[in-house]
């Protein structure tokens, strides 16, 4: 259960009013790792592979023997869509709705935030950013490589 609600000195307060995910026990570490600043993805300790979304058990040898390892935290585009519906208070339109292959070969779908729009082709290189929504929660979100606004 995700119910820390401190933060490390220094850090930000949270900075939206973003709806807070499932906080399934499997997924905590996975919302929580962007507090240190580093992307972390569930990996089976049996065979190896990573698990994304996390899981209970590998979806590859069905083994719960599961924990998280540090990942680079850049890849590359896949595919994406804009969106300009306002579903929800934050984030406001438009956004980007994205998925991406990270360095390690793991795909995940996450929002570009700051996105040039005509910069958006398959295989632009993308970087994780961490955006803290309050209760423990970072939330991952890709930028451009070189986009620092
Ligand atoms: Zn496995």
């Amino acid at each position: 259960m995700i119910a820390d609600q401190s933060h490390p000195a220094g850090g930000e307060p949270p900075s939206s009013n973003r709806a807070l995910p499932d906080p399934s026990p499997w997924a905590e570490q996975y919302w929580r790792s962007g507090e240190q600043g580093i992307l972390q993805v569930q990996r089976c300790r049996a065979c190896d592979q990573w698990s994304f979304p996390p899981s209970p058990r590998c979806r590859s040898c069905w083994s719960a023997d599961l924990g998280y390892d540090e990942v680079a935290g850049t890849g590359k585009l896949l595919t994406w869509t804009r969106n300009d519906q306002p579903w929800q208070e934050d984030p406001k339109p438009p956004y980007w709705v994205a998925l991406i292959v990270l360095d390690e070969g793991i795909r995940i779908l996450m929002n570009i935030i700051n996105a040039d729009e005509a910069a958006l082709t398959r295989g632009t290189r993308l970087a994780v950013v961490f955006q803290n929504i309050g209760e423990g929660v970072w939330l991952p979100q890709a930028r451009l490589v070189g986009a620092f606004s």
